[in-house]
């Protein structure tokens, strides 16, 4: 690799390390509609405004870091889901991509179903006035309180996934007088990552029951999966409507879907031969892929009903069995592209040969996803424009730990200055939710932005609160 300095100094972009496949963009103040929010523009005096607001304002309002969150767009994205699915079909939004009370109420009001997999994404649904029958209990070792929760509230559905939780749930629902609807997720031997999948995948995991095993070809099932609907549909106190199967996450190849639903249409109808009962409802999960750089490419959700709905009629006809209701549960494709965080640049460090180290107030605390998963994020200067050129950077945070790093490699304007407002786009899913307090940070509000007006849906945590949990 070429680490030779560039006559005009290390601040300049055309100096790349190795690994580095981009070049500086052509325009350094440009926002790619691909990864920010739908009514995030750069404004006038060069700032970047979101729902009307200019970004300085909202630091000054509510400090940084903060989540800024777009509440059109979020809007936006549950209406295009819920339209492209059609009333034929049911959208669950993940809860654990972001979950809070103003969110479950834009879901109940954009129509949307909603997945949760603990307790407490149980209790902030609820309290937010969901209605039961549309929540969706997931999980792999949900809690004996947690699940006589579900049940008390007469949640629509809790997907099973191991044999002792089968016994579980049909105890307590038996207990309190229910017939509970249940799901059994399936691992169908798919595993399914951003650009390509594997459809022989070991089940090597801790969710679900395998499809595969016994003596039986993964097609048609005499595994685990099989073992599950003869128990569920023998106890009384359960009512099995479906099979679910999730593959992955951050997919944009279809084609893992493709073999999920096929193999889930084989067991619908192998439960058929072997029961004679014919399950109403398949949940072919979530997973879908949103851009993080604009070298994303992600399909609209149009497009992901109109492929998935194809592949089921499809299968479905070959197996001679009804078209069930179809479920996906979205929630990075939702939230994900609707809010960025906003820091501060604290210190400017200029590496020579190297890159420059640009140090936010923020860092793996209120997003460990670069850190945890290598996960690419884009980057932008959005308190002012800059004509400066391009200075190739790496956006770290303040924690005590080198693999504290928000961007990997981005370009910033080489006049950047401590005091300017860097904004990173596409984090509104698993960023808040995977917060944590490390180095005893606070972690940041989520600030809701819509038509001019700016509310705070999470607030920023205090030393209060910091202190109220550590009882002395
Ligand atoms: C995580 C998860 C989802 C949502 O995944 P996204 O990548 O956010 O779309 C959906 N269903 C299940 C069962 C999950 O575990």
């Amino acid at each position: 690799m070429s680490r030779s300095a560039h006559p005009a100094g290390p601040r300049h972009g055309d100096v790349l390390p190795e690994g580095h496949y981009t070049a500086p963009p052509a325009d350094l103040n440009g926002l790619d509609p691909r990864v920010w929010a739908r009514t995030v523009r750069r404004g006038d005096e060069g700032a970047v405004t979101v729902g009307g607001l200019d970004v300085r304002e909202l630091a000054e309002e509510f400090g940084t870091p903060a989540y800024v969150l777009d509440e059109t767009d979020f809007r936006a994205r549950c209406r295009a889901w819920r339209e492209a699915f059609g009333p034929g079909a049911d959208v669950f939004y993940a809860g654990k991509a972001f979950l809070s009370r103003a969110v479950v109420r834009w879901l109940h009001e954009e129509g949307l179903n909603l997945d949760v997999c603990s307790g407490g994404e149980l209790a902030t649904a609820l309290a937010a006035g969901m209605p039961a029958e549309r929540i969706a209990l997931h999980g792999n070792n949900k809690s004996t309180e947690e699940i006589t929760r579900a049940v008390e509230a007469g949640v629509g559905r809790i997907v099973l996934d191991s044999y002792q939780e089968i016994a579980r749930v049909a105890h307590i629902a038996k207990g309190l007088g229910r017939r509970q609807p249940v799901q059994i997720r399936v691992t169908v031997g798919v595993e399914a990552h951003t650009h390509e999948f594997i459809a022989t995948a070991h089940e090597d995991q801790k969710f679900g029951l395998a499809l595969a095993g016994g003596s039986s070809h993964p097609e048609t099932g005499g595994g685990p999966a099989a073992e599950a609907v003869r128990r569920v549909l023998m106890l009384d106190s359960l009512e099995l409507t479906g099979i679910h199967s999730h593959i992955g996450s951050q997919i944009f190849d279809m084609a893992g879907f493709e073999v999920s639903a096929r193999r889930v249409v084989g067991l619908l109808s192998q439960i058929r031969d072997e029961h004679g009962v014919e399950l109403p409802e398949i949940d072919l999960g979530g997973g879908l892929g949103i851009a993080y750089t604009p070298e994303d490419d992600p399909s609209e959700p149009h497009e992901i009903a109109k492929r998935l709905g194809d592949i089921v009629a499809r299968e479905c006809e070959a197996a001679g069995l009804a078209v069930p209701r179809l479920s996906v549960e979205p929630g990075r494709a939702i939230v994900g592209p609707t809010a960025f965080t906003l820091y501060e640049v604290g210190t400017i460090k200029e590496l020579e040969g190297l890159r420059t180290y640009v140090s936010v107030d923020g860092g793996m605390s209120d997003n460990i996803r670069t850190a945890l998963y290598d996960a690419e994020y884009s980057v932008a200067l959005v308190s002012r424009a800059s004509d400066a050129p391009p200075m190739l950077s790496r956006v770290v945070g303040k924690h005590c730990e080198s693999g504290d790093i928000v961007v990997r490699d981005a370009f910033l304007p080489a006049d950047l200055a401590p005091g300017d407002l860097l904004a990173v786009p596409a984090t509104g899913a698993y960023c808040r939710s995977m917060a944590s307090n490390y180095n005893h940070a606070l972690r940041p509000p989520v600030v809701a932005v819509a038509d001019g007006q700016a509310r705070t849906i999470v607030r920023r945590e205090t030393e209060e609160d910091l202190l109220r949990l550590d009882v002395g």
